[in-house]
């Protein structure tokens, strides 16, 4: 590109585009927002805008796009939701008083992790995540900018950056080291997460206290420089950064999550059908966003575990100071956001209405709490701050019926400023001195007719028609003449015109002026603001927690800190149950005494032993969550960790890069889990050829019982992995029960103990519709397969270290029948196809 063509603009476009090349340049010019080059390109076939040229005729036109200025908005949204980042450069000084080029700059970017003037955000929080390092050991930090949230954590390696990454949902990190391409390549596919780069650390002992570790406070820094440079404006709210340990919280990776059903439904990825959706309950957005983080992050505390349960337990003591709990809460807006408005500046008058609204509602909150007379709730309602001052100042202020913008005037009361009092009485009585003094005009001259008219051009005038002009008095002077009619004026109807135009005009000005004073006095209490809103959140869970429970039966389980033990009597999974209506629901109990430490699951598919096991884990994080349990007692230890391997039905079908997960997810459980961990397996073993499968799931089973000692649910459909019990002492058999009736098979889904005695594989066939032909033909082939069957190696001695797995005594007619039934492609073939294979086999034998 020759430059030395360019315009003086296009040269300050480019100059400023060389700064942010990673971003969309939005360069204001007058009251378009135009993009040049690849981004006009690109943005015109993203945003469907025209694509243009500048300088059409040359030989060089470069492309042009361009948004009008007041719809720009839901243009950055699109961007921004895409995953771009979009610089917006404002013109900084009046075109028409400019010399030269007008000045313009980059007043803010807005990228994924910053945006919070999105027209469509809402109860969810938008974190911004950073990731430094140093040596091998890793830090992150987030923060929220729409609520000022700010925390920072130190983790041993990248995998547990990756577990936080996904489980804050952030949609854009900040490196502070520069990744391997092996993280690069995680974090923007696997996590599909906009990485962007900063270097740049800032001291802000206010914000990063002194008291952190090195390479924490390092992180904070560069987040806030981020922060800083890309927000350019008052950032008053941002909140000093909280620091915390993985380990307060009950560890479960971003795996586990999402297959429990945690924030969503696997299946569907929609809040509906998750446990974040069946409890609910809450009434303001505050209390929405602090359940997530409560589902997110489950307790290990028993006193704090305690604590939510007592406050629950009261609030179903108390079922109409609860209902009226329930009715104040919804007169609660998102103070937390609005706080962050405040502090950006963009606050306009409706959002200090509501901010009221919901500080007058703090005193029947508190009353109400106060009314269930209960030591348990003494803290919450010390900490609710009424904040009487900024209530007062705001009722005083603001005008109830005030419009959201504030260069129009109507937004402060009468009797807050006596000035703007006397400009109102101006503007609303000048209309009856006009009227006065057109009668008195009209009685002294005579004229019948005479009357004052107003126009933009001529002002305020006296309207003479022809035939009344010789009446005209000599204090008149003409304004204009028209056709039949002179305008005059006068020194006193001028005096009045200028008396309320002035008025208006210093009534809006002033009325600005006041309420940009109300809000710099609210900014001073953005702190106490956002501390309320913590606490009205946290009553907010806790009353959702109650409603659950009452609404659904739940019971209080009891959660103990040292026992070994697991008892839940007729137990039922949360979401199941809901989903499916409680009369269909089957309940399990699930017992563990002091040394059981597996239990070996078996059953057939379809039958429900995965339900089972997930029951389990919901009831552990339900209960660590502090919440009420669905089941008719329960007993429980704190968990550290919850580790799940559980496959989505379409993994059969993908193959060996689902085994490869399967494995690796297995690695991490192993490796990571402690004997106060919580380990599910589901059919572990199945991506693979069946003794492959078989031999890696007796395996690790064993590995497990020797070396890991953590409670765990093994599911399995391998029958042969049943024996398993004689040689491993702290392993329990149980099954599922089965009813079998004149040949028919029914799936109780009732869990009992002792093995399964049957695989019913042939079952699931049949209620799948294959024909019977091949049926009875694999009843014959199973028969003969039985016969010769393959027997479960013993697990090892106690004293011999190394599994002898494949030494199984086999005939090498079955092996070759095996290898043969391994090697059918039963996903592709037609029944008549599967007939003939059948035969073969039949054949072989
Ligand atoms: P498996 O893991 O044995 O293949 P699942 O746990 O996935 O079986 O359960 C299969 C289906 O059986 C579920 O979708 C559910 O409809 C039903 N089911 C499972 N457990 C129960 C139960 N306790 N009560 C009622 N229905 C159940």
């Amino acid at each position: 590109m020759a430059t030395d063509k360019i315009s003086p603009g296009m040269q300050q476009y480019l100059d400023i585009k060389q700064d942010y090349p990673d971003a969309f340049l939005l360069f204001r010019m007058g009251d378009f927002y135009e993009l040049f080059y690849d981004d006009a390109v690109k943005a015109a076939q993203i945003l469907e805008l025209t694509l243009t040229s500048r300088n059409k005729n040359s030989d060089n036109p470069i492309p042009m796009a361009g948004v009008p200025h007041h719809s720009v908005q839901q243009y950055i949204d699109v961007l921004i939701d895409l995953g771009y980042k979009v610089a917006i450069a404002e013109q900084l000084e009046d075109p028409k008083k400019a010399v030269g080029v007008v000045k313009r700059d980059v007043v803010q970017v807005i990228t994924p992790g910053t945006a919070v003037d999105a027209l469509n955000t809402g109860k969810d929080n938008n974190f911004l995540a950073a990731v430094d390092k140093i040596a091998q050991e890793y830090a992150l930090s987030y923060l929220d900018l729409a609520t000022g949230e700010f925390f920072v954590t130190l983790l041993s390696d990248f995998d547990a950056v990756l577990d936080e990454i996904a489980s804050l949902k952030a949609r854009e990190v900040v490196m502070g080291y520069a990744p391997s391409d092996a993280e690069m390549q995680i974090l923007q596919t696997q996590l599909n997460v906009l990485v962007s780069r900063e270097t740049i650390t800032i001291d802000n002992p206010e914000l990063i206290s002194d008291n952190l570790s090195d390479l924490e406070k390092q992180v904070s820094g560069k987040l806030l420089n981020y922060i800083m440079s890309t927000q350019k404006r008052h950032l008053t709210h941002l909140q000093p950064v909280k620091h915390y340990e993985i380990k307060d919280f009950l560890l479960m990776d971003a795996a586990s999550k999402k297959s429990l059903d945690l924030i969503s439904n696997a299946r569907t990825g929609k809040k509906h059908g998750s446990l974040y959706w069946l409890l609910d309950e809450t009434r303001t957005a505050m209390g929405t966003r602090m359940l997530r983080t409560w589902i997110d992050r489950p307790l290990v505390s028993e006193l704090a575990i305690k604590m939510r349960q007592a406050i629950i337990q009261c609030f179903l003591d108390h079922f109409f100071e609860r209902s009226d709990l329930t009715e104040t809460l919804k007169g609660v807006y998102d103070i937390e956001r609005l706080a962050s408005r405040v502090s950006f500046g963009k606050a306009n008058p409706k959002d200090l209405l509501q901010l009221a609204q919901t500080l007058s509602n703090v005193p029947a909150i508190k009353a109400v709490l106060t009314d269930m007379a209960s030591p348990v709730l003494a803290s919450l309602i010390s900490q609710l701050d009424e904040m009487p001052e900024l209530l007062t100042l705001i009722t005083q202020a603001i005008s109830p019926d005030a419009p959201a913008v504030i260069t129009e005037g109507n937004i402060i009361r009468s009797g807050f400023n006596e000035t703007l009092d006397e400009y109102r009485v101006v503007m609303r009585d000048g209309t009856s001195w006009i009227a006065a003094l057109e009668a008195k005009e009209r009685e002294n001259s005579g004229i019948n007719n005479l009357k004052i008219d107003y126009n933009k051009k001529d002002g305020y005038y006296f309207h003479v028609t022809a035939s009344n002009l010789s009446q005209v008095p000599a204090h008149f002077f003409r304004k204009a003449t028209l056709k039949n009619s002179e305008r005059y004026g006068t020194e006193e109807l001028a005096r009045l015109e200028s008396q309320m135009l002035d008025a208006r005009e210093n009534s809006s000005n002033l009325e600005y002026d006041l309420f940009l004073e109300v809000r710099n006095q609210t900014e001073v209490f953005i702190a106490r603001i956002q501390q309320l809103a913590k606490i009205i959140a946290e009553i907010d869970v806790l009353q959702s927690l109650a409603v659950v429970a009452e609404n659904n039966h739940y019971i209080r389980p009891d959660v103990i800190k040292n026992t070994q033990e697991i008892h839940i009597k007729n137990g039922r999974h949360a979401v199941v149950e809901k989903v499916m209506g409680a009369q269909e629901y089957v309940p399990n109990s699930i017992d563990f005494d002091a040394s059981t430490m597996i239990q070996l699951i078996t059953g057939p598919n379809m039958s429900g032993k995965s339900t089972y096991m997930r029951e389990l884990a919901l009831t552990v994080v339900m209960a660590q969550m502090g919440s009420y349990i669905p089941a008719d007692q329960v007993e429980l230890p704190i968990f550290d960790a919850i580790f799940t391997r559980i496959g989505a039905a379409d993994d059969l079908i993908s193959g060996q890069s689902t085994f490869m997960v399967e494995m690796m997810e297995a690695n991490h459980a192993i490796r990571r889990a402690t004997k106060h961990s919580l380990i599910l397996f589901d059919e572990l073993g199945r991506g693979t050829a069946t003794y492959d499968g078989i031999a890696l799931a007796q395996a690790i089973v064993e590995y497990i019982h020797e070396n890991v000692g953590a409670k765990t649910l093994f599911a399995t459909h391998y029958h042969e992995l049943v024996t398993l019990e004689n040689t491993l002492d702290h392993l329990k058999n149980v099954h599922v029960a089965t009813l079998e009736k004149d040949g028919e098979v029914t799936f109780l889904h009732k869990i009992e103990p002792g093995a399964a005695d049957k695989s019913y594989g042939i079952h699931v066939a049949k209620i799948a519709g294959l024909p019977s032909a091949l049926l009875n033909r694999a009843r014959d082939v199973l028969a003969g397969l039985e016969s010769d069957s393959v027997a479960v190696v013993s697990a090892p001695s106690q004293t011999s270290g190394q599994l002898d797995l494949f030494n199984a005594p086999e005939s090498e007619a079955s092996r070759a029948i095996v290898t043969a039934i391994d090697e059918l492609d039963v996903m592709n073939l037609t029944p008549l196809e599967a007939l003939n294979q059948l035969f073969e086999l039949k054949k072989m034998l």
